[in-house]
């Protein structure tokens, strides 16, 4: 029987999108056939049953969610809808020049596509065009878009523009940042919103789901089976969009490194961020490694977020008693507020209402991978959406609704369907390995605002970042 829809300890974007009352899809009892069963309800999960449903809509879809859909990282985030220009050298790595082109202009099509499809299913997702800025806070980041931008050019690509210290002022009151590159297209939503109208859509479209119905099993056999507490389903394909839970799957565990990201909101302050200039104006990003964003919400919060949190342990087990599910506020709101400081000073001593967290998962080169597991030529997956999922989960579920359906197109033989790369050596090397780096990566930030130099420890192990919104150093893979 289906159970009321748990609202208390979600972050705020799925507190405010779920009414009193509303009841979760029912779990899986009893051991029903499907066509294809999606393993994960997030974005990525939930495109990849719509797009197979608007190819071949009398496709058999069913969706098994160990939480809510969008319980996962789709109903925590930022809401920043990015393009993937910033990419473009790592997708270029993949999908040679035209490939990537074509790629690049497929995700910065995405918030246009998110925006009708708000207007053709009636989602009030408070979808808002307003542009995005990659800057930088300190002389040393000033630039960090150069090389890309020279890339894009040398490609007769132009997606951004560069901007000046004056220009950003004007249009976010702030002076902190020193430099920096526009974007138009990006555009902000409620991600709580945004994830529960794709839900809807995706149930009327006839797609089937299970709430509160973990996998605790995946059968490899000839059909394969998925098995979770109280049932099963046998499906002629399967396809997992499980995120960082991804961890779980042994043949997909070395290509990602899971990573919390942190964001916390304000009260609404709309007579401050009108006297400031920054009311509903461009979505903002720093040069960091561990980046950090700005954005305002629908109801005049400022909501700032960063990267380089809590890492994952084994087949997901995070540290610092944040379990698997992420739920409470953020274990590192001093780390937010002094972003907050150098960002947006003027802000500095606005008490956050309410943070929360959630887990990325980063791969070396900050883009996706997708393709059959190895191991079985019916069992597909999509994950390592690195931070970037919003604008880029409905391009995977194009991606991998062709690999399901068996469409020979664009999608099925891009370059992102690429096998899960040996990145990272197993427990527990890896785990303390990644706070080894990470640890760097917070010291060359720091150093960088202070105008110093590192030592070459410190800059040999911070560039082994995996990428984030631009590519690592590492382009392949
Ligand atoms: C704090 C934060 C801020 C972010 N900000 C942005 C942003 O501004 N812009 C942007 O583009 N991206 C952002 N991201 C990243 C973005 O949210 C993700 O890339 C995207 O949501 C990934 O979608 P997904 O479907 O792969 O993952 P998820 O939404 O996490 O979905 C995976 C689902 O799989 C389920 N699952 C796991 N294991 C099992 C199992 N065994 N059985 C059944 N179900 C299972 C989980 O419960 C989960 O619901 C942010 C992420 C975080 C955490």
């Amino acid at each position: 029987m289906a159970q009321t829809t748990r609202i208390n300890a979600r972050g705020p974007w799925l507190r405010e999108a779920i009414s009193p009352g509303e009841l979760d899809q029912p779990e899986l009892v009893g051991d029903p056939k499907a066509d294809i069963c999606i393993v994960g309800g997030g974005l990525a999960g939930l495109w990849t049953a719509i797009e197979i449903k608007r190819r071949a809509p009398a496709t058999d879809v069913a969706i098994v969610e160990a939480d809510i859909c969008g319980g996962g990282a789709s109903g925590r985030n930022s809401g920043m809808v990015l393009s993937q220009w910033a990419k473009f050298a790592a997708l270029e790595a993949f999908c040679g020049t035209d490939g990537a082109a074509r790629l690049g202009h497929h995700f910065g099509e995405s918030a246009s596509n998110i925006e009708k499809f708000c207007i053709e299913h009636g989602i009030d997702a408070e979808f808002r065009r307003d542009g995005w800025i990659w800057g930088a806070t300190c002389p040393r980041h000033v630039g960090s878009w150069s090389s890309i931008l020279a890339v894009l050019a040398r490609r007769d690509l132009h997606p951004f523009r560069e901007i000046s210290r004056d220009e950003i002022t004007r249009q976010t009151g702030t002076t902190s940042f020193l430099a920096g590159i526009h974007d138009p297209t990006a555009a902000t939503i409620h991600p709580g919103k945004w994830v529960r109208g794709v839900r809807r859509a995706a149930l009327k479209m006839g797609v089937r789901i299970y709430e509160n119905s973990p996998m605790t099993k995946l059968v490899r056999s000839s059909p394969p089976v998925v098995r979770t507490t109280k049932g099963s389903i046998t499906a002629q394909r399967v396809v997992l969009t499980m995120n960082a839970w991804s961890l779980a799957i042994p043949e997909l565990r070395s290509a990602i490194l899971v990573i919390a990201s942190e964001d916390a909101v304000t009260q609404p302050i709309p007579d401050l961020l009108e006297k400031l200039g920054y009311k509903e104006k461009p979505l903002m990003g720093d040069s960091q490694l561990f980046v950090t964003g700005f954005r305002t919400t629908g109801d005049h919060r400022f909501n700032p977020g960063i990267t380089g949190g809590v890492i994952g342990y084994g087949s997901l087990g995070f540290g610092n008693g944040a379990g698997d599910r992420f739920e409470g506020r953020s274990m590192r709101e001093t780390a937010i507020r002094d972003c907050v400081v150098r960002g947006y000073p003027a802000l500095a001593d606005v008490p956050f209402a309410d943070s929360w967290y959630g887990p990325i998962d980063r791969t070396r080169s900050g883009l996706p991978l997708f393709g059959a597991l190895p191991t079985h030529p019916d069992i597909f997956y999509g994950y390592g959406f690195s931070g970037n999922g919003v604008a880029t989960t409905p391009i995977g579920g194009r991606i991998l609704a062709s690999l399901a359906l068996g469409s020979r197109d664009e999608f099925s033989a891009c370059g992102l369907v690429r096998p899960p790369e040996r990145w990272l050596p197993p427990e527990p090397i890896r785990y303390w390995g990644a706070h080894m780096v990470r640890a760097a990566i917070k010291r060359k930030d720091a150093a960088d605002h202070a105008g110093k130099t590192p030592g070459f420890i410190v800059r040999s192990l911070a560039g082994l970042a995996p990428g984030g919104i631009t590519t690592s150093r590492v382009t392949k893979n």
